[in-house]
């Protein structure tokens, strides 16, 4: 692999125009703090001995490429594999993340972790590590998800950790985030602060980007044994973006054609979706330059995605410059495209995928006509659907 051509922030944090690190003064020396020992420890042999025993062991992985065979004759398409994300402990790729980030904060010498979640998700990823790593765990969440979300309130306190309730502004992740950047730089010199996808400012995009290129490495090898080639596509969801650019990552310097599918909510045309790669527009959020949804005075909008883990109004700012260089297409699908997308693979292939995955699915369907026959596509199964029983049973009228 030619590694000159492989998108690496530059210095100051940029993909293209995209990321940077717009931040209070008083983080700048935990951010370069981080940024040094993440360089530092990446490539080091304890850590990735321990990464690697973690992530084997714990976590179960590999995780399996599953050739669906009875959803790839139900879309008359091509040749689908699915990376089964979903099978990871605690369901789903975002322990990838969490578990590399512990590790990193115990070498730093850091006990304390924060973290802000909104579906829980995250938080519980997170509340995970800790309980394994022996670290301290306080999550911030909005009073309404803390409501909403009782089941991951529940799981990540029977870990161990505690809730911090918002009770700031709407009560949901944005308050909850700005209420982790205020307690890091209140007590930043024990702290460290995992973010839970390819947001945030600089190091951060990269550095989850990296813990989640597991599954694209993983990907590769699996099929090239299976299919003794590399794949025609790869199509993952994209909410923040850590999922789909895990994936995507390591086949950047290929001609494997890349598909980022976003939530169109109730329609593009509503005003009600998480689509901002598709239609948002240049900003700031969170620490970092990218697409956003906002007003025309700049103010971000509310996001809504039937998928708890879609419902962000921004996107990591790597994905912002796969877009402006046409590396990936993006598209986006509804709430009621992402219930068939659902039920679709529950049928034919006996899995219930979470309703982020069930974007991955749908904007495979709408755009099926675009594959061969003989194309291979691997999908990114980003999670399992246990999670979201309650919604889907609402949506289908089941008792
Ligand atoms: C959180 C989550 C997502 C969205 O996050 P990304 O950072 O875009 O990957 C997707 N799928 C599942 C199962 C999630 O929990």
């Amino acid at each position: 692999m030619n590694k000159k051509n492989i998108p690496m922030p530059n210095r100051t944090g940029y993909f293209g125009i995209f990321g940077g690190k717009f931040m209070p003064e008083t983080t700048m020396k935990a951010l370069e703090e981080l940024e040094t020992a993440y360089r530092k420890y990446k490539n080091d042999k304890d850590f990735t001995k321990e990464l690697n025993y973690y992530l084997k062991d714990y976590v179960g992985r590999p995780t399996a490429l599953y050739l669906a065979e009875q959803l790839s004759e139900a879309i008359k398409g091509p040749k689908i594999y699915l990376k089964r994300e979903d099978l990871a402990h605690t369901g789903a790729h975002k322990i990838n993340n969490t578990i590399g980030q512990a590790i990193l904060a115990k070498r730093m010498g850091k006990k304390r972790i924060i973290a802000e979640t909104g579906a829980g998700q995250h938080g519980v990823a997170v509340a995970t590590a800790c309980a394994l790593l022996k670290l301290e765990c306080h999550v911030y969440m909005g009073k309404e998800d803390i409501r909403r979300q009782r089941l991951n309130v529940l799981r990540m306190r029977l870990l161990g950790a505690e809730i911090i309730p918002v009770t700031s502004g709407s009560c949901t992740l944005k308050d909850a985030t700005n209420e982790a950047i205020r307690d890091w730089v209140t007590n930043i010199r024990r702290t460290h602060y995992i973010i839970g996808s390819t947001i945030g400012p600089h190091p951060y995009p990269m550095i989850v980007r990296d813990f989640q290129c597991v599954i694209g490495k993983e990907s590769r090898k699996q099929i090239i044994e299976k299919e003794g080639k590399l794949p025609d596509y790869l199509i993952a969801c994209v909410g923040a973006g850590s999922n789909s650019i895990g994936m995507f990552y390591p086949f950047y310097n290929t001609d494997v054609k890349f598909i980022g599918v976003e939530a169109a909510g109730y329609g593009l045309k509503s005003g009600k979706h998480a689509a901002s790669l598709v239609v948002g527009e240049l900003g700031i959020l969170h620490g970092a330059k990218s697409y956003l949804l906002q007003d025309k005075n700049g103010q971000i909008k509310n996001a809504h995605s039937i998928a708890p883990g879609l419902d962000y109004p921004g996107v990591g700012p790597e994905h912002a410059y796969y877009k402006k260089i046409n590396r990936a297409l993006y598209i986006a699908v509804t709430d009621k495209e992402a219930l068939e997308g659902f039920d679709l693979l529950a049928k034919t292939e006996g899995i219930l995928p979470a309703l982020e995955s069930a974007h991955a699915i749908a904007g495979l369907k709408k755009i099926s006509k675009k594959f061969k026959k003989k194309d291979v596509v691997i999908l990114c199964l980003s999670g399992r659907g246990d999670k979201d029983v309650d919604i889907v049973a609402e949506a289908f009228k089941l008792q």
